[in-house]
């Protein structure tokens, strides 16, 4: 999956393609049954596949409570999508040199945690990568011209970004810059979806929006929620299985958006100082208490690679990593907790 705000017009053809909304009882539970019940719907946006699973309540409110989810992540969509002109993300891009531009404080949240994600790794996350993950063209398979990549380049720096907390604006130094949340905003509306979810009464919720996920609660009484982590190289196989409550969790991969030329793989994960795609890990998994830092963090980590990476994890209480590194290995960093890790 992946390809957070992909465009729309690819969204309505996986929609077709997927059969729209689907909205499963498994066992066969009918709307009235005693028993609290577990409930499944999804649907595309944000250019992804969005799972939400409610269990143990009632088929009213676990009805209400999705839908209201959804709704919320469409409202995150409309506020943070660059491939939506009307949205406060498209607005700053469009104002970049020429004024501020006021945002919601939920833009502004995002984009302060992003900067803060930048400053820690030394810019391995950039949300202004914009400009030079526009030149790369993963359908058609097609390497940026060099002197273009080095031109766009220059464009490239969170440092650039003005953020006056006081007035709630943001405002881009060079005409030419734009912004790309799209390695964050769906870890945030994930996690909305799941505060909508607990406030309209559900607590046991899975959200899952192409490999960024917030649990909560449990899947039965004593069961709780297991999150199957691809095979970066085997797409039918899981590495490993994640058993987790109350947690955010996101995984970026090589696999997701790429091509093969020369017998090289190039992918959506960029380094921001060069602008060509990150080459030490194939997949990187986040275990942290929101989904907006796992998304954020995969992301991060990912660029770094192992060495770099897990020092930037054991920096920071409650957030661990599962690395796939470039040889295939699996990789945990220090302190990862027991019992969360399953076999396939
Ligand atoms: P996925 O979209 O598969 O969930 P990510 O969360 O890793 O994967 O986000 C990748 C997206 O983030 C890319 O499609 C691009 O829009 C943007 N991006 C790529 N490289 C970086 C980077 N170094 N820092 C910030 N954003 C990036
Ligand atoms: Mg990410």
């Amino acid at each position: 999956m992946g390809g957070i705000f992909r465009n729309p017009q690819s969204a309505i053809r996986n929609l077709v393609l997927l059969g729209i909304v689907t909205l499963i009882f498994p066992h066969g539970s009918h709307a009235q049954t005693e028993k609290a019940g577990f409930f499944r719907q999804s649907r595309i946006l944000m250019g992804t596949s969005m799972e939400i699973t409610v269990s143990q309540v009632d088929p009213k409110t676990a009805e209400k409570a999705m839908e209201a989810a959804f709704q919320e992540v469409e409202r995150i969509n409309r506020l943070m999508s660059h491939y939506r002109p009307d949205s406060e993300v498209s607005q700053i891009s469009r104002h970049a040199g020429k004024k501020e531009v006021r945002v919601s404080p939920e833009t502004l949240e995002v984009i302060e945690r992003a900067l803060y994600f930048s400053r820690l790794s030394g810019g391995a996350f950039d949300i202004t990568i914009g400009p030079v993950f526009r030149l790369w063209n993963f359908r058609e398979g097609k390497i940026p011209d060099g002197e273009k990549l080095r031109e766009n380049l220059k464009r490239v720096d969170y440092r650039r970004i003005r953020v006056d907390r006081s007035r709630s604006t943001v405002y881009l130094d060079d005409p030419r810059m734009d912004l790309d949340l799209g390695a964050i905003a769906k870890g945030y509306a994930v996690d909305r979806a799941g505060e909508v979810l607990k406030k309209r009464g559900v607590e046991n919720f899975l959200v899952n929006a192409g490999g960024d996920l917030r649990v909560g609660g449990r899947k039965e009484k004593e069961i709780p929620w297991t999150i199957g982590i691809q095979h970066p190289r085997l797409p039918s196989d899981l590495i490993v299985k994640i058993q987790s409550k109350n947690a955010g969790i996101a995984t970026s991969g090589d696999y997701e958006k790429y091509f093969l030329k020369d017998g090289e793989r190039y992918h959506h994960i960029l380094v921001p100082s060069t602008g060509l795609p990150a080459r030490e890990c194939q997949s990187v998994t986040i275990l942290s208490s929101t989904a907006m830092d796992a998304d954020a963090l995969a992301t991060t980590v990912f660029v770094l690679g192992p060495k770099k990476g897990f020092a930037l994890i054991e920096e920071m209480p409650n957030v661990h990593a599962l690395i796939v590194d470039r040889r295939g290995s699996v990789r945990l960093s220090p302190k990862w907790p027991d019992g969360v890790l399953l076999p396939p």
